[in-house]
């Protein structure tokens, strides 16, 4: 069995707010191994962003409360040590946000941001290793002429080169593990393609696990062998990309792929809009938090909106479902949905 590269078991944040406690994430638990692409999708406020900030430790303002564990490599991101939690941030783990300009600082050039990301590991490093380095880089992810280009300012790049650099200095440091936040979402549709193929390219070359957030079902077809679909905080679908595409197991999910079509890594589908607005994660409703969107919970009974449901396998293809509809009705309406 190969062991995981990350695993988070019973994940729970919280925020205290004037207005009541937003609970931003419950009960979540996944794992990532080495090589593997994970995507998480879910509307705005389903928490996908939260779960995977947690990892790096970057809810910690004073008024969240996070519990459970991210064992990340060995070390438990939530409990280890403000200085451990640095040493791993770059060198074990990094993050590539949405937009890249306010990831880049103004007023350095592109060459000095990426050597500074490489000198915080590598405090030793002489000033012809760094620069070596970051040319390395810069050459790895697709920057042409760099050695003239090392020297620019960000605004003097477009938004797919400056996603690129972003990238170059998420990965100086070679992590075992990139989480990328809808990294191509603020980019045109041809740059977001080469993006994800810069991505996946630098994956194979070591191995390297990526958790990528997206609410573009179509990227997630493309690029990733498992999914966890979120919604009100909570997983409500684990599967993988395959299984998810054929045949899904949650009403949400059913919503959400009905637009789609089917797996065609040509295709790239947005989310498509389910009736309804998602919950307040202040005055989520009891039982299921998807009851109120649900067109299958009348038929469910009143237990949808008393019991949460739990994660449990549904069917041979290694499904997880919060669903309290019975099997034979998940398998048998989800082959529908997709047919
Ligand atoms: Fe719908 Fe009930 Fe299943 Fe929730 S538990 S998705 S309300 S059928």
């Amino acid at each position: 069995m190969t062991s995981s590269l990350l695993s988070v078991t019973d994940l729970n944040v919280s925020f205290d707010t004037p207005d009541g406690v937003v609970r931003a994430v419950s009960d979540v638990s996944f794992t990532v191994s080495a090589g593997e692409t994970l995507g998480i999708v879910g509307e705005s406020g389903s928490g996908k962003s939260v779960t995977a900030s947690s990892i790096l430790r970057l809810n910690s303002s004073t008024n969240a409360t996070t519990t459970g564990s991210a064992v990340l490599a060995g070390t438990d991101m939530l409990t280890c040590s403000d200085a451990e939690v640095r040493a791993r941030r770059g060198s074990e783990v990094a993050m590539v946000f949405q937009d890249p300009l306010s990831a880049l600082n103004p007023y350095y050039t592109v060459g000095r941001q990426i050597g500074e990301a490489y000198q915080v590991h590598h405090p030793d490093a002489s000033k012809a290793e760094v620069r070596e380095r970051v040319m390395d880089m810069l050459t790895k992810v697709g920057i042409p002429h760099p050695e003239q280009r090392v020297d620019e300012y960000p605004h003097q790049f477009s938004g797919g080169m400056r996603q690129r650099i972003v990238i170059a200095i998420a990965l100086v440091n070679s992590p075992k593990l990139l989480i990328a936040d809808e990294p191509t979402t603020a980019l045109d549709v041809t740059v977001q393609a080469q993006i994800l193929d810069l991505m996946l390219s630098l994956q194979a070359e070591n191995k390297m696990a990526i958790i990528l957030i997206t609410h573009d079902l179509g990227v997630v077809a493309e690029v990733a062998q498992n999914v966890l679909v979120m919604y009100g905080g909570r997983i409500v679908e684990r599967a993988s990309v395959d299984a998810l595409f054929d045949a899904p197991t949650h009403p949400y999910a059913w919503g959400l792929l009905g637009a789609v079509g089917s797996l065609d890594h040509n295709k790239r589908g947005e989310l498509r809009t389910v009736i309804g607005t998602p919950p307040s994660l202040i005055t989520l409703p009891p039982g299921c938090s998807f009851a109120p969107r649900c067109e299958y919970a009348h038929s469910v009974g009143s237990v949808c909106t008393t019991t949460v449901p739990m994660l449990r396998n549904i069917g041979h293809l290694g499904s997880f479902s919060a669903c309290h509809m019975s099997d034979e009705q998940i398998i048998q309406i989800g082959s529908k949905v997709r047919a």
